[in-house]
Parts: structure tokens; C-alpha cells; sequence
């Protein structure tokens, strides 16, 4: 059982730290927000995500989940310190690394024995040799190392990617710590989970790299989305097509209003500014993030389009204001540009999600929110199902035309039948259907 220390319980470090105990370690999950921590050990989940309570549950109950805002004593007492912090994008477009950089400098003041740092951030290149030379700086007689360990899961089956990925990158130049990752990663290991074993560096790039490819792929499908619609093909078709080279996969290439999310749109930016300063040209990557803007922008224009360019006043009922289903997280989510651009032309914005009202309040306190989509909807002029939510997929398409002021619906992730929307007579505007 090895005793490990997660600092940064938000998205990543609270799934990453039940996930590590379910394989048998003993966890202390910390952060700087006491009120999180509070809510944690009185049995509150402060984040929206499917099958994790019940695995804290079942961790805390077993004695190997613990939660603690006592950085200092934490690090003392822990043998493998993983780094689980915000990286979110800076003033000058780079990753801002200064909640690392503060982690780091407290595990530097506080390292008393041989440990293991393992930074579960997504960094940019060059990131691990910075946080290796803080410690050093500040603590120069303890050994330690270092090792990379970026996280691939995603929030809304964030559980089940952590218990079940695809392949564990580890980064480091230790085999001392390469070793005990492998023991951290047991049952992964046991199961004969690909292990990557590489530098730190190269363990760096594969995360951004990764993510990089991604975003290019919700963007190329979105572009070919655009064009299919100007020469009457149907995405949909176009992109099951597709998906079924196994070259290509279907993965990835379901268009939309633009991508969002705490990952994507940063580690682009970041990604991109890492290659400026490296005076290494990235310009698919530079596409992708200017591809997405205009998403976003085109989302906008196809609900102006349904209301015949005349907005100001219009009642609009969002139903989504997460970035993807299953999470109620809002960052970068396109809802928060729709809503943003709507309120800006005049329009008054009704807002419904299952779970990320609370999270959208805070920034749109206007919106009219409700509690369920019947009544989000009631008397709206134009309804945008901007997240694909298994509860908006299941909408009776005649109960929502006989809620709506005027039949209107934009359905920017192709979730209902055109055929029953045309039987139904509603005015509608899709992603590279216009079939
Ligand atoms: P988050 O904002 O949900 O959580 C970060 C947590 O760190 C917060 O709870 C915050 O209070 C805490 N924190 C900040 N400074 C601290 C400090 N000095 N000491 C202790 N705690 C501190 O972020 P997240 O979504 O979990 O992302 C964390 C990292 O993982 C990012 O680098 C992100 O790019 C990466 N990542 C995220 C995802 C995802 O889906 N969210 C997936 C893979 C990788």
C-alpha cells in the first residue's frame, strides 16, 4: 500500500485519488479550498460526475480515501506527492503555472525523505526540469524524483477512463520511480494496461500532442460539417463513412457548435505558444483553434438565421450550458459564448441543464434559470439544444412544438430526426444537414 499524496482535488485530482485507492494505496487528497475539503469529509461530492461518489464512498469506508487541506503535514507523510493543480491559460496565452509553481515550493519546504513528485498537470514541455530545479533550489540534501504522468480521462466517464484507460504514460529518468509507478498502477499493470515509459519531456508532449490531434479532428469534421451543408451531402452519413476506416475511427467526428472544456482550448493555446518560442511553425493546430472560433461564431448566426435577423426582444430557451453531457462543468463551454452573444443582441435568455445551472449562474446572474427543460422552453420563440444530454435526446418533439411560442429549434449536435422534425413543420437549423 503505497501512501500517496494528491495536491489539487478538482476534476482530475478527485477522480485521479479515488481511482488510486480502489487500487489499493492509501490517499490523501488536498487543497487550498478548505470549503471543498470540508464538503468532502462530511460526504458531499463538490463536482458533478457519474459513479464517483459511490467509489469515495467505498474507498473512504475502506479506510484508504482520506481528505485534508493540511498541505505541509500531507507531504511530510506521504512517500508519492502527484501535483493535480489548475494549468489554465495565462494573460500571454501560455499555461499559467503558477499554482505548480506554489505546490512545488511547498513540497520542496517540506520534502524530509526520499519521494516521489509526480506532476499529473497537464505542463508544457520543459515544465518537469522547472519543478525539479524549485526543489532543488529550496532543499538541496533530500533526494527525490521526478516523474510525468499526464491524465487522459474525461469528465462525464471520468471514472471509468481512470479505472479502465486506454494506456498509462509515465515520464521520468528514474528506474527507481519507474518501478513504483508500476506498484502504484498494480491492477492497471496486472491487466497488462500499456505502460508507456519515456522522458519527461517526451511524456509532456504526448499529452498535448494528444489533445492537439483531437481538437483537429472535432474541427476538420466541423469544416467538412459546413461544407456538406453548402453542397447538400449529410454529414451525419458522410461521418459514419468515415468512421468505419479503421484508419480513421468514428471517434471524435460528430460536428457541433464549436469545442470547449478546461482542456482543449487551452492546451491548444499552449501548445501553439510552446511552438512560437521554439520558432517551429504548428499551423494545423493554429487552424484548429481558429476553426473553433468561427464554430462558435457560425452557432450564433444559424439562431439569428431562425429568427429572421430579428432577435432584440426574442425569448430564446437554451437547454445545455455544460460543455459536454454528464458534467457540470461550464469551461469554454460554447453555451457561454451563445448566451454571451443572445443577451448582447437583445435577446432574454432562458437557461436549463441537469447539472451546471449552478456553475453558469455565477458568471450569467440574467439568465432566467429553471428546473426543467418543459418549463425552460414554455412560451420560447427559438429553443438551442447546445449539449447533448440524454434527457434532451428523449424530448417528444410534438409535446416541445406544442410548449414553444413558435416551432423553432437549433440542433447544433444533430440529435433529432429531420424527417420528424419537418413532419412536425418546425423551422430548424443543424451542423452540415441541410438535407
Ligand atoms: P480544477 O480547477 O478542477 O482543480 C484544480 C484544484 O486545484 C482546485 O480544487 C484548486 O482549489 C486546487 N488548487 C489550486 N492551487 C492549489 C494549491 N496551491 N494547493 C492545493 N490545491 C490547489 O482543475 P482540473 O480540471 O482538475 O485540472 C487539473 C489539471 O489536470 C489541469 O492541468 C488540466 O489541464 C489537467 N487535466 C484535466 C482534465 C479534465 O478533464 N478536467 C483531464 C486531463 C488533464
Amino acid at each position: 500500500m503505497k501512501e500517496i499524496a494528491i495536491i489539487g482535488t478538482g476534476y482530475v485530482g478527485l477522480v485521479s485519488g479515488a481511482g488510486l485507492a480502489e487500487f489499493g494505496n492509501k490517499v490523501t487528497c488536498i487543497d487550498i479550498d478548505v470549503n471543498k475539503i470540508n464538503k468532502l469529509n462530511s460526504g458531499e461530492i463538490p463536482i458533478y460526475e457519474p459513479n464517483l461518489k459511490s467509489l469515495i464512498n467505498k474507498n473512504c469506508n475502506d479506510g484508504r480515501l482520506f481528505f485534508s487541506s493540511e498541505i505541509e503535514k500531507e507531504i511530510k507523510n506521504s512517500k508519492i506527492i502527484f501535483i493535480a493543480v489548475g494549468t489554465p491559460t495565462g494573460s500571454n496565452g501560455k499555461a499559467d503555472l503558477s499554482a505548480v509553481e506554489k505546490v512545488a515550493t511547498s513540497i520542496a519546504q517540506n520534502l524530509n525523505e526520499y519521494k516521489i513528485i509526480c506532476t499529473k498537470s497537464t505542463v508544457p514541455v520543459g515544465t518537469g526540469e522547472y519543478i525539479k530545479k524549485i526543489i532543488k533550489s529550496k532543499n538541496s540534501n533530500i533526494e527525490f524524483d521526478y516523474v510525468s504522468n499526464p491524465e487522459f480521462l474525461r469528465e462525464g466517464v471520468a471514472v471509468n477512463d481512470f479505472l479502465f484507460p486506454d494506456r498509462i504514460v509515465l515520464g521520468s529518468s528514474s528506474s527507481k520511480a519507474f518501478k513504483e509507478m508500476r506498484e502504484v498502477y498494480r491492477p492497471l499493470y496486472l491487466n497488462e494496461t500499456p505502460i508507456v515509459e519515456t522522458g519527461v519531456e517526451t511524456a509532456e508532449m504526448i499529452k498535448y500532442a494528444s489533445n492537439s490531434f483531437l481538437a483537429l479532428k472535432i474541427s476538420y469534421i466541423n469544416e467538412i460539417a459546413n461544407l456538406c451543408e453548402a453542397v447538400g451531402a449529410d454529414i451525419h452519413q458522410v461521418a459514419k463513412g468515415m468512421g468505419k476506416d479503421g484508419r480513421i475511427s468514428s471517434k471524435f467526428l460528430h460536428p457541433g457548435p464549436g469545442f470547449g472544456g478546461s482542456c482543449f482550448p487551452k492546451d491548444l493555446q499552449a501548445l501553439y505558444n510552446l511552438s512560437k518560442d521554439n520558432k517551429v511553425e504548428l499551423n494545423t493546430v493554429k487552424a484548429t483553434i481558429k476553426t473553433n472560433v468561427n464554430q462558435k461564431s457560425l452557432a450564433v448566426k444559424k439562431i439569428l438565421k431562425l429568427a429572421e435577423n430579428d432577435i432584440k426582444g426574442s425569448k430564446i430557451a437554451i437547454l445545455g450550458l455544460s460543455f459536454k453531457p454528464n458534467t457540470d462543468d461550464i469551461r469554454e463551454s460554447p453555451s457561454l459564448f451563445v448566451v454571451s452573444e443572445l443577451t448582447k443582441l437583445g435577446a432574454s435568455v432562458n437557461a436549463y441543464d441537469p447539472a451546471a445551472a449552478e456553475n453558469f449562474k455565477i458568471l450569467f446572474p440574467n439568465v432566467d434559470y429553471f428546473s426543467s427543460w418543459r418549463e425552460c422552453v414554455a412560451g420560447a420563440e427559438i429553443c438551442a439544444v447546445m449539449t447533448e444530454w440524454n434527457e434532451f435526446r428523449g424530448i417528444d418533439l410534438k409535446e416541445l412544438k406544442s410548449l414553444l411560442k413558435n416551432p423553432r429549434i437549433f440542433d447544433p449536435k444533430n440529435i433529432y430526426s429531420i424527417e420528424k422534425l419537418k413532419s412536425l413543420q418546425f423551422k430548424y437549423e443543424n451542423i452540415g444537414r441541410n438535407i
